[in-house]
């Protein structure tokens, strides 16, 4: 396996590095990204493929669950939380995305084992973050993709909502130079929705995809 990321890399050394050799040191100078996207570790969402972006566009921010936590001092470690203080404050990127995905591992973690799961666990602390989106999901409908799409969504709502509590964000937002956006790709269709908030969803691409 690490041959083939060796090989692969070996391809890009030669292929499009050497085609975009100026660019890139240009690059190496100054990043200036136009979105700052928070998505999943998932290993089928792949940003740059997906919006067919170039390196310098997107500033990426991947966790578990795309899930932004709300503002807090408390405790030492904010990965997503620096993340976003450096991309506001020091980049100035002008919007940002919270893009979940269909099929996400953590939403349908917490939804089937939000009272069982081991609330030790890394991944239990992190995802108590949405915790109230596993109320939402319909426990008659839990074989059913619609009852996690659902909560997929809905957490994007409730990151939406976290990011407001960054006074960094929020002082922006007012001022009107930075945007904030909530996407749902559908890793089997394809299609990718917009999530205006917890209850309104509206779809923007490819809907009769669906
Ligand atoms: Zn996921």
């Amino acid at each position: 396996m690490t041959d083939d990321l060796l090989a692969g890399y070996q391809r890009f050394k030669s292929g499009y590095f050497a085609e975009n050799r100026q660019k890139l040191r240009e690059l190496a100078e100054e990043q200036k990204p136009s979105h700052v996207l928070i998505t999943c570790c998932d290993s089928r969402m792949e940003p740059a493929l997906i919006f067919d972006t170039e390196p310098g566009d997107l500033f990426v921010i991947r966790n578990v669950a795309n899930l932004v936590p709300p503002y807090e001092i408390e405790g030492s470690y904010h990965g997503t939380s620096a993340a976003l203080e450096f991309a506001i404050t020091v980049l100035e990127v002008p919007e940002i995305i919270v893009l979940g995905h269909t099929r996400c591992g953590g939403i349908r973690s917490l939804v089937l084992n939000a009272k069982k799961m081991n609330q030790d666990s890394f991944i239990a602390r992190w995802m108590s973050i949405v915790a109230p989106v596993a109320d939402l999901a319909d426990p008659h409908r839990l074989h059913d993709h619609a009852t996690f799409n659902y909560c997929e969504q809905a957490a994007i709502g409730f990151s939406l909502r976290n990011l407001m509590s960054f006074p960094f964000i929020r002082e922006r937002v007012e001022a009107g130079t930075l945007t904030l956006k909530g996407w749902h790709y559908n890793i089997t269709t394809g299609s990718l929705k917009q999530i205006h908030d917890q209850d309104t969803i509206s779809t923007i691409v490819d809907e009769a995809q669906d």
